[in-house]
């Protein structure tokens, strides 16, 4: 039998605007309350900037989407106050094995070292993570307005705001916006209606994605087999959900026909062959999938901003989706705070498409390695598959070229504008343009929740006697090293090779934009305004 949820109906309240006919213009409106549209509402709300959230359906969507969530998004839920909700539901988990046919032939571990409050990875269904941000949302009454069964239309952009039509079961009204961000999906309408671009690559295979609700004795990692007994000269997925759900992915190939391959008569006895005779297991939720790697060419058009589906699509192999969309946001929030607030020029807007393109375009190239590698789409790549799956038996170096979908990690910003190249020599991976890697700190505290929302000059043993500077209006938080921040088990000052007066200048989506040797007011305001295009 098919499982069935019944999931909350959100209320469509009629707005005064619509009933009195008048035409109001909100800060910032976010077209979707999907995962990326939820995140933008909390982090602005954290910010001060109310939106109107605008979606055509009203519950948090269902079936077969994101499980697999990553330390970074974690990481910025956690800042918005989520995260521990999110770990606490969800499966835990950082080991990958892969086999063919029976044998293990690669294992990896996503975190092999501890020192870090956020776990690798969780699973989780998405159904989960959306009835949790909105949750968050409910949290900010005064910031966050809902609108549910409220579709865009129509969106024009009017050189100093952006217009809208919104349809409703009440009828068409208009609304204006300062600000729009589109996360109105993989379709984004907003997106089709301005006629933009979005090109790549579709792969031609299929994909069924099953959940299935079962006592299992797996253990909570990834395992991925090429070639399994279980279904012969295709590829197949396992991972743990919470509440007993199952995600299995078989690969089907590309001459299939996804209706046959849905049919019970066909599901069941694949789901037999691996899960064997006696499991009993409901089936939660099934589809067929075929996947596509795509962008758009720019992610801000004047007054809107493009994130998440609406503005780059990946295969799942990676996990890679909703994880940098959420990244997206975290880069976006605060510049628009800084517009918004008129400290800094329009033109750091232009940023976001710059670090997120280059984002989107690893995570892109990523997942299109991962899936060539899965699906090959030539006898070349599909002998150099079978060799290195070959060689991975015997050698050791040939294991880590397997390649069942590299999983999601954060893109340094490495060649920014925004980032003050080093005048120093440093070890380690902390230049500028990365995110900052986690330490313990003081009592059970962590680095990352002493960082963010605000700039902050991270300085190590340096004059404790520092006061935060306000450098043009901007604030900077200084935290000393050994004084507001104790580096209990000198995690911290290997991790960032710090030495006395060794500075971090970190921005508030918690990126390095520059660091010195020496704690430098000057200098610190010459990266500020860099890193604020001032
Ligand atoms: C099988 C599968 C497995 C996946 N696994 C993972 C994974 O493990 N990890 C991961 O990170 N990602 C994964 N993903 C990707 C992930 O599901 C998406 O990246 C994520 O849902 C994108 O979120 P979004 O908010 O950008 O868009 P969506 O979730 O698509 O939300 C868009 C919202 O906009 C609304 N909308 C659309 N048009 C309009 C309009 N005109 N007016 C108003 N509202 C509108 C829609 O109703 C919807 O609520 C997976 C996807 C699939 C298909």
């Amino acid at each position: 039998m098919i499982h069935t949820y019944e999931f909350e109906q959100f209320d469509y309240v009629q707005t005064d605007e619509q009933r009195t006919d008048t035409v109001k213009r909100h800060p910032v409106v976010v077209v979707g309350a999907g995962p990326i549209g939820l995140t933008t509402a909390i982090d602005l709300a954290l910010k001060g900037i109310p939106t109107v959230v605008c979606d055509d359906n009203n519950q948090v969507s269902f079936g077969s989407r994101a499980v697999c969530y990553a330390k970074r998004p974690l990481e910025i839920w956690d800042r918005l106050g989520c995260g521990d909700r999110l770990i606490d539901k969800g499966v835990v988990w950082k080991l990958g094995k892969v086999f063919r046919e029976n044998d293990l032939v690669f294992e990896f571990d996503l975190l092999p070292e501890d020192d870090h409050k956020v776990p690798a990875f969780i699973n989780l269904q998405q159904y989960y993570l959306e009835e949790y941000l909105i949750d968050r949302c409910k949290d900010f009454p005064d910031f966050i307005e809902f609108r549910w069964k409220s579709k865009i239309i129509s969106v024009k952009d009017e050189t100093d705001y952006t217009a809208l039509q919104i349809e409703t079961p009440d009828g068409v009204y208009e609304i204006e916006a300062e600000w729009l961000v589109a996360c109105d999906g993989a379709n984004s309408t907003i997106r089709t209606m301005l006629d933009l671009p979005f090109n790549g690559q579709f792969f031609q295979d299929r994909f069924q994605i099953t959940d299935v609700i079962m006592k299992a004795e797996f253990p909570p990692e990834r395992w991925f087999w090429f070639d399994p007994p279980f279904h012969p000269g295709q590829s197949a997925l396992l991972h743990m959900q919470p509440d007993d759900v199952w995600r299995i992915d078989f690969q089907l190939g590309w001459d299939t026909d996804p209706d046959v391959e849905m049919s019970e008569e066909v599901l069941r006895p694949r789901l037999k062959a691996m899960l064997g005779d006696d499991v009993e297991y409901e089936l939660e939720w099934q589809s067929v999938y075929q996947f596509a790697c795509r962008r758009m060419e720019t992610f801000r058009c004047n007054r809107i901003f493009f994130a998440g589906d609406a503005a780059h699509q990946v295969s799942p192999f990676g996990a890679r989706g909703a994880n940098t969309g959420v990244q997206d946001i975290d880069n976006l929030g605060w510049k628009l705070k800084m517009v918004m607030d008129g400290k800094a020029p329009e033109r750091l807007l232009d940023t976001y498409d710059e670090e997120r393109v280059f984002a989107a375009d690893d995570n892109l190239l990523n997942s299109t390695r991962a899936t060539d590698f899965i699906t090959p789409t030539s006898d070349v790549s599909k002998a150099f598959r079978d060799a290195v799956l070959d060689l991975a038996e015997e050698y050791d170096f040939a294991r880590p070229m397997i390649n069942s979908g590299r999983l999601s990690m954060p893109t340094p910003y490495s060649h920014s504008s925004l980032n003050t190249p080093d005048e120093d020599a440093f070890a380690g991976t902390m230049r500028p343009g990365t995110n900052c890697v986690d330490a313990p700190i003081g009592d059970g505290d962590w680095l990352l929740n002493a960082l963010g929302e605000r700039f902050v000059a991270l300085t190590y043993e340096a004059d404790p006697g520092l006061s935060n500077l306000t450098l043009d209006g901007v604030d900077v938080d200084i935290l000393v090293v050994g004084k507001d921040v104790v580096d209990t088990k000198n995690v911290l000052r290997d991790r960032y090779d710090m030495q006395t007066g060794t500075t971090y200048l970190v921005r508030p989506d918690q990126y390095v934009a520059a660091r010195w040797r020496v704690f430098d007011e000057a200098k610190i305001a010459a990266a500020l305004n860099r890193a604020l295009c001032r």
